[in-house]
């Protein structure tokens, strides 16, 4: 089989690319391994794809290169990416923070890009495996589980390595490795910290499914003001989910958990006002009777307040203001949204995606190393990087 542009990778960029570069009169086949196309997409944002945020800039992205995104994002904005849902009439709210999911579910997203792939005439194949890949005259020769296909463009979707039961492979670091590219060191991005420390993490089991409203969450340099979740494991919540793209093994994060209080000043007042009320009561009004309960037993005696001395006062306020902790690790890519690292984009393109190793062949979505915070910035990317690839494969 021949044809002009193959698309490696049925998910958010690879679908975004194969439907662009088809309406520009390009023949384009999609393969895919799994038997679904798209499967993260409906798994993403609960359920309700949190698929752009209103605020999207290159400042929401990590990256070896941080100007690399620049240019895909201005050519595809979240405003393009709006306009598309709204002609398909797929209704959806902002939920907080820019953040755009679907009013009714994730498959509507789903739905919409395999519609415009069945408009644009893309050649769309599941359950395709490739096993080899090899340059051919003015292009490329794939060995594929649907027989030999060569094509001029071959562009690399096949995403990171996060949840391999979605389809997750590293096939496109495999490829990039094959054509010269360099694969900067992978890790889990937006991952659920664990902790073994035994008092924390016996706090952590207690307090599982609770959340605290409004924290400040910072490491190294980086600081998130969202929730954050106690699990059976350890630490969750968007605010943790941030930091943790941050985080390497061994460095400790720092939470404030009442960041809206000046808690010195505001200890100091409760003291003089209800000297008799004791510390755990105190907190009780601030956090769930539990979590009150638990911290008042692992990092406070508690009392009435007017027994503690000035200084006791301040290091409970620091206490509880800095809540310094060091995670023994993440979840890892089992249950991690994204993959830092990646194909380096100091080898490709930004404005065209395309490889400056090998001509013709393209790396788009988070196969490359860019990703985004939380909050619909790594759809964004995955529909921006598609779209600029598609304009030149
Ligand atoms: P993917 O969407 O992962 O697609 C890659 C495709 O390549 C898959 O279909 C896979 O089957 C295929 N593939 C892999 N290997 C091969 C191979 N060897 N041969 C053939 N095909 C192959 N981001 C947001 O912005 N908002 C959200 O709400 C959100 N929620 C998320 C929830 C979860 C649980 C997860 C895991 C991620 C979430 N993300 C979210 C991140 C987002 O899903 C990804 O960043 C985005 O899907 C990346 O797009 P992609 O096209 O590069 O890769």
């Amino acid at each position: 089989m021949q044809t002009d542009v193959v698309v490696i990778g049925a998910g958010a960029a690879g679908l975004m690319c194969a439907f662009t570069a088809a309406a520009r009169g390009r023949r384009v086949l999609l393969i895919d391994h799994a038997n679904k196309a798209g499967k993260k997409i409906l798994m993403s944002g609960g359920g309700r794809c949190n698929f752009t945020n209103l605020y999207t800039e290159p400042a929401n992205f990590l990256s070896g290169n941080p100007h690399f995104c620049k240019s895909a994002l201005a050519r595809y904005t979240q405003w393009d990416f709006i306009e598309l849902v709204s002609r398909h009439g797929v209704p959806y709210h902002e939920k907080k923070l820019g953040q755009l999911f679907c009013d009714n579910k994730a498959s509507d997203i789903l739905a919409m890009l395999l519609d415009e792939c069945e408009q644009a005439g893309v050649d769309l194949r599941l359950e395709t495996a490739v096993q080899t890949i090899d340059k051919a005259d003015g292009g490329y020769q794939l060995l594929t589980d649907a027989g030999p296909v060569t094509c001029q463009s071959l562009v690399i979707a096949t995403g990171g390595l996060s949840i391999p039961t979605l389809g997750a492979s590293g096939f496109g670091y495999q490829v990039a490795r094959q054509f010269g590219h360099t694969v900067l060191p992978t890790r889990a991005g937006l991952v659920p910290f664990t902790i073994t420390e035994p008092q924390l993490k016996s706090m952590c089991e207690a307090l599982s499914g609770t959340s605290v409203e409004d924290c400040l969450v910072s490491c190294n340099g980086q600081t998130f003001r969202e929730n954050i979740l106690f699990t059976h494991r350890g630490l969750s919540g968007p605010a943790i989910l941030q930091v943790s793209s941050y985080w390497e093994p061994g460095d400790a994060i720092e939470i404030n958990l009442l960041p809206h209080l000046n808690l010195s000043e505001w200890l100091d007042e409760q003291c003089r006002e209800r000297p008799n009320t004791e510390l755990k009561t105190l907190l009780g009004e601030l956090f769930t009777r539990k979590m009150a309960g638990l911290l008042a037993e692992h990092w406070f005696v508690s009392k009435p307040l007017k027994q503690y001395s000035a200084n006791e006062l301040i290091e409970i306020a620091e206490q509880l203001g800095c809540w310094r902790l060091v995670p023994a690790g993440t979840e890892g890519y089992r249950t991690a949204e994204v993959t830092l690292g990646g194909v380096d984009t100091k080898e490709v393109s930004s404005k065209t995606m395309e490889s400056q190793k090998s001509p013709g062949l393209y790396f788009v979505g988070e196969v490359l190393d860019v990703t985004g915070h939380l909050g619909g910035f790594n759809f964004q990317w995955a529909w921006a990087s598609g779209y600029a690839a598609a304009q030149y494969a």
